[in-house]
């Protein structure tokens, strides 16, 4: 594995958000003085938290899976999970609900899932979804430590046996024809392939490499902390803090001074913080533009899906559960308008969250906390004024909501983030999801976390490898220290 070069003693990270907050444990884990510089008033990022009229609500990530990677980051400074979070594990971990009025509790549990399986479509499907459990769990143990949890220098380096075992499991076929191998029934196979939009891809064009990520949360399980997600990023940065990181928070980078192909220091506007090594978790295009380079790509990143965010807090009670997924009639065609076509849903399928579901103290009492994530294009893809038109939609898709899963529901809280506000926050295309995990944009064809031409800076974070999500980008903080210290160094 290739490192940096030279003196590592000091690194200064470049932004707080989960991936940064991870190299920084890492680091000082291993013995590096580490400072964080972070534009915001406070460490999360994406992983961000509005307050408003009593009502906490956590702006990024809902999903929480393979907390044994958030676990390894917390024990990189010698701490304990357990004694900063109080995790619960979500049971089911979804509610699938169907446009035919056909509804399935998604349990990571096997023999509960298989029994909600047999229930819902009959002994054949619950026996194909015991076979496609055991695949799953192959091709997680085949590819995630080897491809996703390492540093691949070249496409070389993916050469292995355990390449050729990702080929015999039917990895690089198409995610949709290989879980039609185990299921029959539609609506199952959705289950199994929707989260192939994490991935900014949809399941007809997504290699079946990308079911890990249906391994994740539907054997691995979704949790959920007490106090929501942004007890995440909280819990660690004062973790990095007692092992000796240092934080500027409200400090934006502005420049980094070089010397030759080292940088020597970080400038933000009021300091010049001197450095033997950067990490740098910014966009990538902002990454390159702080590295005054280009990267040399044949053809241009592709950017994921965006996303609308309607966060909506009021009196009632419905019984509905922690993540509900809920599918229009449409699917290919649903892929083809956000994806290729740049145009919205014209049936959507929704994720919608009741946080309060597991922790009531989200909401004033007698309240409860809806989050309705509905994919959106790009702006690349589907440039639209965003700043007009989230509003009106956030009320259409909660109309949609509202119509069967929770009628009457009338929000005093209301708060919308959309494209407009991810580009304005820096984010690429207006995509909080980075670029697309196409085959041609993952592992060693993603952008690299060694940029060329410099010798002691590193990136982080989901626009580089391995990629977008919270388990992924901890990782990337993680590969980013083992490119400075030399891996698992002490
Ligand atoms: C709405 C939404 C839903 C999501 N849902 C899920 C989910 O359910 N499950 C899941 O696993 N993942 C989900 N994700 C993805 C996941 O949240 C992200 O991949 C992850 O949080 C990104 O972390 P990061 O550290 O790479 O980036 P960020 O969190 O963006 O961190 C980068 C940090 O750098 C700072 N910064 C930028 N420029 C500068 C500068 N010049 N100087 C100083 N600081 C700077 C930023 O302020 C930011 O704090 C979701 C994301 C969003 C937005």
């Amino acid at each position: 594995m290739r490192t940096v070069t030279g003196r590592t003693g000091h690194v200064v990270v470049v932004g707080a958000g989960l991936a940064g907050l991870s190299a920084a444990l890492h680091l000082a884990g291993r013995g590096r003085q580490v400072t964080v510089v972070e534009r915001d008033p406070g460490p999360g990022g994406r992983t961000g938290r509005v307050e408003t009229g009593g009502y906490h609500l956590d702006t990024g990530p809902t999903v929480l899976t393979m907390p044994s990677i958030l676990a390894a980051t917390f024990a990189a400074a010698g701490a304990d999970l357990a004694d900063h979070l109080r995790l619960t594990r979500l049971d089911p971990a979804y509610t699938a609900r169907f446009a035919d009025g056909s509804v399935l509790p998604v349990h990571s549990d096997a023999d509960r899932m298989a029994d909600a399986v047999r229930e819902f479509a009959g002994p054949g499907e619950a026996a194909g979804y015991r076979r496609l459990r055991a695949w799953l769990t192959r091709l997680y143990a085949a590819e995630f430590d080897r491809f996703v949890a390492s540093n691949i220098d070249s496409p070389l380096g993916l050469l292995s046996g355990d390449l050729a075992r990702l080929v015999a499991l039917g990895g690089f076929r198409r995610l949709d024809r290989r879980i039609g191998a185990f299921l029959g029934d539609e609506r199952l196979k959705r289950v199994f392939t929707f989260q192939a939009l994490y991935a900014g891809e949809s399941p007809m064009r997504a290699l079946a490499l990308y079911a890990v990520i249906s391994y994740m949360d539907t054997v691995g399980g979704v949790y959920f902390p007490a106090g929501g997600m942004a007890e995440v990023p909280r819990a660690l940065a004062r973790v990095a803090a007692d092992a000796g990181v240092e934080f500027r928070f409200g400090a934006a980078v502005t420049a980094l001074d070089r010397r030759g192909a080292r940088v020597t220091a970080v400038r933000t506007e009021d300091e010049r913080i001197p450095c033997d090594a950067v990490v740098l978790t910014t966009e990538p295009h902002q990454s390159y533009r702080l590295l005054g380079r280009a990267p040399r790509r044949p053809l241009p990143l592709r950017p994921a899906p965006s996303t609308l965010v309607l966060h909506a807090g009021g009196p009632g009670d419905w019984p509905v559960g922690h993540h509900t997924i809920s599918f229009g009639h449409g699917w290919a065609s649903t892929f083809h308008e956000l994806i290729t076509e740049g145009s919205r849903m014209s049936d959507p399928s929704l994720l919608i969250t009741r946080p309060t579901a597991t922790d009531p103290g989200l909401a004033p009492p007698g309240r409860q906390l809806f989050s309705i994530l509905a994919p959106v294009p790009n702006l690349e893809r589907g440039p639209r004024d965003w700043d007009s038109e989230a509003e009106p939609y956030a009320k259409e898709i909660l109309d949609r909501v509202r119509t069967g899963l929770l009628p009457g529901f009338e929000p005093e809280a209301w708060h919308v983030i959309g494209p407009a506000d991810w580009a304005r926050r820096g984010m690429v295309a207006g995509t909080p999801f980075s670029y697309a995990h196409s085959f041609v944009q993952t592992g060693p064809f993603r952008p690299r976390n060694l940029p060329p031409g410099t010798e002691n800076v590193v990136l982080a974070g989901g626009g580089t490898v391995p990629g977008v999500g919270v388990p992924t980008v901890l990782l990337s903080g993680r590969l980013a220290a083992d490119r400075i210290t030399g891996e698992g160094a002490r």
